[in-house]
């Protein structure tokens, strides 16, 4: 299928991979999984910027129970499409995480190199539990130590913007995932 979207600066789109209705159906769900395996305790949804950005701000409206959202930033790709292995922390949160329930969410796994990095580094904050919840999971996972505890789509091993995914910070705003290969 070949979409044109204004969004798309002229590139062509031959495969939505998730649209808007698939997407959102699946959020929901996620929402009701997430609800229930947390009936009670302080939960703080910490969401991995720039990437986790859109799916957080849908997933934590579908949690119908109180929590909290804070954020993490490490940039670990730069302007490439293939994984560089580095991870630099650019903001970690204020929050308070000692005793809490922690759900990162990430857009996106594909070598669990950037989640092993942030989970060793949360864990030392005797959060109450740690889990993660991700969007979309390559199930490449080589090198991921850490179970993903709630997954949206398993993805294609192909490179994917979109619902806050970017190709050098472009895309992040398309309602939709596509492959830009
Ligand atoms: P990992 O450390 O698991 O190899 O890489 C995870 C990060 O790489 C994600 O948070 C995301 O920023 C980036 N990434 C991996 N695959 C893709 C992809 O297909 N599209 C985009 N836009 N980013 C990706």
């Amino acid at each position: 299928m070949v979409k044109a979207d204004p969004r798309l600066d002229g590139r062509a789109v031959n495969r939505i991979l998730f649209d808007e209705a698939r997407i959102a159906a699946r959020v929901a769900e996620l929402g009701a999984e997430i609800t229930r395996a947390y009936p009670e305790g302080e939960l703080l949804v910490l969401g991995l910027l720039k990437g986790s950005f859109i799916f957080l701000s849908d997933l934590v409206r579908q949690i119908t129970r109180p929590l909290q959202v804070d954020f993490i930033v490490a940039s670990s790709y730069g302007d490439a499409t293939t994984s560089s292995g580095t991870v630099r922390l650019v903001y970690d949160p204020e929050t308070k995480l000692e005793g809490k329930h922690i759900l990162l969410v990430e857009d996106i796994v594909d070598t669990g190199r950037t989640l092993n990095r942030l989970m060793a580094l949360l864990a030392a904050r005797n959060p109450r539990s740690l889990e993660i919840c991700a969007l979309l999971d390559k199930k490449l996972k080589n090198e991921l130590k850490y179970p993903v505890k709630f997954t949206g789509f398993d993805c294609p091993n192909e490179f994917v913007v979109g619902y806050g995914l970017d190709h050098a910070e472009n895309f992040r705003h398309i309602p939709y995932i596509v492959s830009l290969q």
